[in-house]
């Protein structure tokens, strides 16, 4: 297959952030970015050479846009199956749909990993609240019950303290097929972000450690703190996942690491991720580019990381009293600011993220925390004065 080459025109579905910094690292190398997604004056839709906003069930639109481009990809996994099969009829979609089909539904993608033998979070297929009174005596309690369609951060979720929940665990998800999983006292989140080329040649930024608050992602840190065994058992089961799904393009693995060194797959987002941003400044291909190239058939890039790094999301939320402060922040000379380009800042929705680089990871999670108190302190300030 020849590669796609500069100065080609590379088709997203999907318009956020992902897309955005995608489209950022695409330019830099030359490439035209197209949009498609169902709304305009998008995060990705700004920084692209063309977005087409059109409802993802409109296939003459998504053929169209297809026919416009060398190449499609996704920044977003819930696109439906028609769409990308629509797109496929036009260009070459990567990762193929078949890989969108099993990673957006929690029943298919955990039954893949347990039929390739890897290691999943406990869980049983719920589709009654019978079924799910069953689960609960056969996994026990604390459990989670989540939706079988992806919720993503977090939403879809309910955890169930106690057996004589499970009425009002079943009715608050609506009632939907679902799956119910063990709630697992994990010591550590760590999740690994992969590339796969279409030689299947594989790349990995290695093990990233995962802290979530209210469900979302709140900080990620690279190199994750675990032993090199743990380290290594991550990185060959991601390679395992990405060869197994015949991926080209990223994908990333989220693991819960137990107390004794165990390592379970709790999700799959095929796709950069939230917990690889830091690899825009910290590495030297970042995951954006390791996307471009592997869509485009290009050799992956090398993935070594300069420095240690951590990176720390910025929601809505520090938006509470007013205008955040962007130049006390800016005076941490070593911390990198990325805004998405969002015009309303609700609380719990991503609106940027800084990254801060340093010679350990102490110092950059101190370095980035710090960063991003400056930034809401001062409007809290602003509000009293
Ligand atoms: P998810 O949307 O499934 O990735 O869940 C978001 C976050 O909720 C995870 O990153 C964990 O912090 C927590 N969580 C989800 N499932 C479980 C589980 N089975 N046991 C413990 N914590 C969980």
């Amino acid at each position: 297959m020849k590669p796609i080459l500069p100065g080609s025109a590379i088709g997203v579905l999907g318009s956020g952030q992902l897309g955005r910094m995608f489209a950022i690292a695409a330019r830099r190398m030359g490439y035209r970015v197209h949009t498609f997604s169902p709304d305009s004056d998008t995060p990705t839709g700004q920084v692209s050479d063309l977005e087409v906003a059109a409802p993802y069930s409109d296939l003459d639109a998504v053929r169209r846009f297809a026919r416009g481009v060398q190449a499609v990809t996704f920044e977003f996994e819930n696109v439906p199956a028609e769409t990308a099969a629509a797109a496929a009829e036009c260009a070459p979609v990567r990762p193929a749909g078949s890989v969108l089909h099993t990673t957006q539904q929690r029943i298919r993608e955990k039954t893949f990993l347990q039929s390739a033998g890897l290691p999943v979070t406990p869980f049983r297929v719920v589709r009654s609240l019978e079924q799910l009174d069953t689960g609960l005596q056969e996994l026990d309690t604390p459990a989670v019950l989540k939706t079988a369609d992806f919720g993503y951060d977090g939403k879809g979720q309910f955890r169930i303290g106690a057996a004589s929940q499970a009425g009002e665990a079943w009715k608050s998800i609506g009632e939907r097929e679902a799956v119910l999983e063990a709630f697992v006292k994990f010591e550590k989140e760590v999740s690994v972000v992969a590339a796969r080329g279409v030689d299947g040649s594989f790349a990995h930024y290695g093990a990233i450690e995962n802290e979530h608050r209210h469900h979302i992602l709140d900080l990620s840190i690279s190199p994750a703190r675990v032993s090199s065994r743990v380290r290594r058992d991550a990185e060959e089961l991601a390679r395992v996942v990405l060869e197994k799904l015949d991926v080209v393009g990223v994908l990333c693995v989220e693991f819960f690491l137990t107390a004794s060194g165990e390592l379970m797959i709790n999700e799959l987002a095929p796709r950069p991720h939230n917990s690889g941003h830091l690899t825009f400044d910290a590495c030297v291909t970042s995951q954006f580019e390791q996307q471009l190239r592997a869509v485009c058939g290009l050799p992956l890039g090398s993935t070594d990381q300069h420095c240690p790094s951590a990176m720390a999301n910025l929601l809505g939320d520090v938006w509470a009293v007013g205008e955040p402060d962007w130049v006390t922040a800016a005076r941490h000379g070593h911390v990198k600011i990325h805004l998405y380009g969002k015009m309303d800042p609700r609380p719990g929705r991503k609106m940027g993220h800084l990254t801060a680089l340093a010679p350990t990871v102490e110092e950059a999670v101190r370095s980035v925390i710090s960063a991003r108190d400056a930034l809401a302190r001062r409007a809290t300030a602003d509000t009293i004065s």
